[in-house]
Formats: C-alpha cells, structure tokens, sequence
C-alpha cells in the first residue's frame, strides 16, 4: 500500500543516511526505502538474523517445558491442528499485501499453554500461537484477525525499527553479530523462559490493524474486521478484571475496535461471518 508513493522521502533517506556510509560499517549495506517504502538503515537480513535467534531461544525454552507442539508429531490430530494453521497463514500470505511474503520464512508453531491468550512473530516473521488463545476465540475469522496483526508487525519490520529508536544502531549491529545475546534475552525476556518481546508503539499497533484488515480483505475467506472480534474478546478478558498478555507487548490504543471496523467500512470489504465449523474441529484436534 504505502510502498509505492515514497520517491520523496527515499530521496531524504539518501541524503540523511550517507555519513553512516562513511562510516564504513559493514550492516549499513544499503540506506534506501525499503519494500515498504519506509527508511530502514538495516537490510532484511538483519531481521532474519535476528529473527533465527529469538526463535531458537523461544523454540528451545518451550520445548525444555514440553510445551512446543511438533508439527511431525505421530499424533494426527496434531498434523491436522499444524495443516490448518498452516492454511489460514497461507490464505494470508497469499492476500498479495505482505511485501517480505518471499523472503521470510513464515513459520508458524504451536506452544501448549492453555492458561495464555497470546500469539507473537519474532523480527523475519517466525510466528508463534499459544492454545489458550486458540482455546479462547470463536471463529476463525478472529484468529485470522490476531494472525494478520502480528504478520504484518513483522513485515512491516516494526521489531528492528523499534530496537533502532529505543537502543540505537550500534545495539543492533552488535546484536546482529550475535555479541549481545543476554542484552537480547533481556529484551525478549527470553531469561524468564516467556517470550514477551518489544512493547510497540501505538503507531504500529494502529498500522497492524490496518495491514490485518486489508490482508484478510483481501483473502475472500474472511471477515476483514476479524482482528475487531480478537480485541472484543479481550476486553471481556478485562472486563473480568484480568490484564491480557497481549496487552503486555501491544499496547490497545483508544477505539481500536471501532477503528478496525471504520477501516473495514472504508474498505467495503466483507464483514459478515462465515461458518466456524472448520475453527471447531481444529480445536477438538488440539483437545480444546
Ligand atoms: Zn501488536
């Protein structure tokens, strides 16, 4: 969407980025808009460097908890589980609105924790959805919505923008050469054995949702506000007096909600729900 009108400010990128040039550093490989038109001084590379370390850590804390369901698993209902999420994320993917859809991996995988509602995507787009969330919402569209959200913080590089304002360039770099791994557990929380990741700012919590209405939009598959059914699941979760584990690393802007739905208004895209029997059985195939 945004990646096509930007000549302008790739030109003030140019201007403003050439002494990192001469600085000689080997990260700052390129200095341009990237794929979505935005100033990014790290190449992709650098999110997918990042992203194979967060999610070897996160990999390897669940999986020491035996909370990490495997894909290959001898159980079919677990394949099964696997097949389906893997479809929903393919029908995203395949909106023709993710601007990395090829260069990053994509992966999806379960973690077994029935007491989280929460699902995350590391930097390079390894994403990460725990059954209690799964458990929790009603129909696919909604976790479709949850999936978009967190596809599009990662292909909208919100991760390593967010290291790049909050610790600054030479951070980044050190942890991209793997010199800072407990400066990134810290980060991630990745000590405590729980990924809980960066705390984005509003503005990209406002863009997730918008990318998350467009993609499924752009499905034919889904109610494009079904990231507005997830928010409206969580505040019941609040309304109850509990504090959502989402809400730690996504802070809810004012009338989300109706901000989700505005967009889908504006978009005209479908907003009805389609039949949740496909969502009911892949939760029986997961015992939830
Ligand atoms: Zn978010």
């Amino acid at each position: 969407m945004f990646h096509k009108l930007l000549p302008a400010l790739k030109t003030s990128c140019q201007r403003a980025c050439l002494p990192l040039f001469m600085m000689g550093t080997l990260l700052y490989s390129g200095c341009t808009s990237d794929k979505n038109g935005d100033r990014v001084l790290f190449p992709i590379e650098n999110d997918l460097e990042l992203g194979n370390q967060v999610s070897q850590q996160v990999d390897s804390a669940y999986r020491a908890k035996g909370q990490l369901l495997d894909r290959n698993s001898r159980d079919p209902k677990i394949r099964a589980a696997y097949a389906h999420l893997d479809k929903i994320v393919a029908r995203l993917l395949e909106s023709g609105q993710v601007s990395y859809r090829d260069e990053f991996p994509w992966d999806v995988k379960i973690i077994n924790d029935r007491e989280v509602q929460n699902a995350f995507a590391t930097p390079g787009g390894h994403i990460y959805v725990f059954t209690g969330l799964i458990k929790f919402l009603d129909s696919e569209d909604q976790l479709a919505g949850v999936l978009g959200h967190e596809i599009a913080h990662a292909d909208q590089r919100h991760s390593i923008k967010q290291l790049q304002k909050q610790y600054g360039i030479s951070f980044i770099s050190r942890l991209v050469l793997g010199e800072n791994a407990g400066q990134l557990e810290r980060i991630i929380g990745g000590a405590a054995g729980q990924y809980l990741g960066l705390k984005f700012s509003r503005d990209y919590e406002r863009e997730a949702d918008d990318y998350s209405v467009l993609y499924l939009g752009a499905t034919e598959y889904y109610a494009c506000d079904g990231a507005a059914g997830f928010f409206q699941k969580m505040q019941t979760l609040q309304n109850n007096g509990q504090i959502p584990e989402f809400f730690s690393t996504h802070p809810a802007p004012a009338n989300r909600i109706q901000e989700i739905q505005n967009q889908a208004r504006q978009r005209g895209c479908k907003t009805a729900t389609a039949s949740n029997t496909g969502y009911q059985e892949f939760k029986r195939n997961l015992g939830l």
